[in-house]
C-alpha cells in the first residue's frame, strides 16, 4: 500500500468518541504554517480494530498518529519499541516513524513540564498538590519526578488510587491526603494541579474551597475548555492561576516535531487552538 497525491501524507488521532477533538485545528494550522503538505484526520477506531490500524499505518508509511481513549494504554501492546517515558506510564499518546519503525511516545508529560514551568522553583522549594490518580495525574508524577520536585502531595476521590500511585512513584514518597485535609488546607503545598476531570463541565465545583487557599498558592488546572471554578478560588484569593492550554499545545508540538524532525510553529498551534476553544 502506498499513499499516493500531491496533499502530502496523512496524520490522524485515533479514539472513540473524536468527533469533538480540534486537534485537527491545531495540527493543520501548523502544517500550513511550516508549509508542509501533510493533513490531520480524526479516525474513530474501535477497540477491536486497533491491530487492525497499525499495521495499516505502517504500511501506509505516515509519519504517525496521536492515540487518545480509550487506546492509551493498549497501543503499548501493538507497538514494541517505546520511549522510557512510556515505559514507565503504561501509556502513550502518540506514535511516529523512525528508520521505517513505528515507535510510541508519551508527549503529555513535556507538556505538563512546560505548563508549569513557571513554578517550578515554588514546586520544589514549597511541594506541590495533585489532584486526581488517572492518566493526566500519572504523566504529572512522572513529570514532577523527572523535575526533581521532592514534596508531593496526592489526593484523589478513590483514595486506594492515590496510594497505589503514591506507589509506583515512591522516588517522590507522596504523601497521600485525604478529604478533611484537603478542605482545611492542611497540607505541604503551595502549587495545587487540578488533573482531575471535575470541571470539564459547566457548573462543576471546585474541589478546593476558598478556606484552603493562602496568598503565595498557585492553582493549575489540566482543563482547558473553559475558566473552571477552581481557578476562579485561586483568583478570588489574588493567587496565581493557569488552565491546562499550554499543556494542549505543548504536548501537540512534541508529537507534531517526532513526525517532522522540524521545529513546531508553536505560535500558530496556540492561534489555532484559542480560536477554536
Ligand atoms: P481519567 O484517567 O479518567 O481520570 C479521571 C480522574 O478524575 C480520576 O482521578 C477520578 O477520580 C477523578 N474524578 C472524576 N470525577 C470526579 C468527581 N466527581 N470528583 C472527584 N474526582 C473525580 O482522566 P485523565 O485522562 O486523567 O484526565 C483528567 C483531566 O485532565 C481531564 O479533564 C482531561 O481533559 C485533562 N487533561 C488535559 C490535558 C491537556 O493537554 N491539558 C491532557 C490530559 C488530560 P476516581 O479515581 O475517584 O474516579
Amino acid at each position: 500500500m502506498k499513499f499516493i497525491g500531491k496533499h502530502g501524507l496523512p496524520v490522524f488521532v485515533i479514539g472513540n468518541p473524536v468527533e469533538h477533538t480540534f486537534s485537527p485545528k491545531i495540527h493543520n494550522s501548523a502544517f500550513e504554517a511550516a508549509g508542509l503538505p501533510h493533513r490531520y484526520f480524526a479516525l474513530e477506531v474501535l477497540e477491536g480494530e486497533l491491530g487492525y490500524f497499525v499495521d495499516w499505518l505502517s504500511e501506509l508509511e505516515a509519519p504517525g498518529a496521536n492515540v487518545t481513549l480509550p487506546h492509551k494504554r493498549s497501543i503499548c501492546s501493538a507497538i514494541e519499541t517505546k520511549t522510557s517515558e512510556v515505559q514507565r506510564l503504561g501509556a502513550a499518546n502518540t506514535i511516529f516513524r523512525r528508520r521505517g519503525e513505528l515507535r510510541l511516545a508519551n508527549t503529555d508529560v513535556y507538556g505538563f513540564r512546560r505548563l508549569v514551568e513557571p513554578w517550578l522553583e515554588l514546586a520544589r522549594e514549597e511541594g506541590v498538590l495533585v489532584l486526581g490518580a488517572g492518566g493526566a495525574a500519572r504523566a504529572c508524577l512522572l513529570a514532577l519526578e523527572q523535575e526533581d520536585c521532592e514534596s508531593v502531595c496526592l489526593w484523589n476521590r478513590t483514595t486506594e488510587k492515590a496510594e497505589a500511585l503514591a506507589r509506583e512513584f515512591s522516588s517522590l514518597s507522596p504523601e497521600v491526603i485525604g478529604q478533611s485535609k484537603l478542605e482545611s488546607g492542611s497540607f505541604d503545598a503551595k502549587l495545587v494541579v487540578n488533573a482531575t476531570s471535575v470541571g470539564l463541565d459547566e457548573g462543576d465545583p471546585s474541589l478546593v474551597s476558598h478556606d484552603a487557599v493562602s496568598p503565595g498558592m498557585v492553582g493549575v488546572d489540566l482543563i482547558y475548555n473553559r475558566r473552571t471554578r477552581f481557578l476562579e478560588t485561586f483568583d478570588r484569593a489574588g493567587c496565581d492561576s493557569r488552565g491546562g492550554l499550554d499543556m494542549l499545545v505543548y504536548q501537540a508540538a512534541k508529537s507534531w516535531e517526532l513526525w517532522t524532525e522540524q521545529e513546531a510553529p508553536v505560535e500558530a498551534m496556540f492561534e489555532a487552538a484559542r480560536a477554536n476553544l
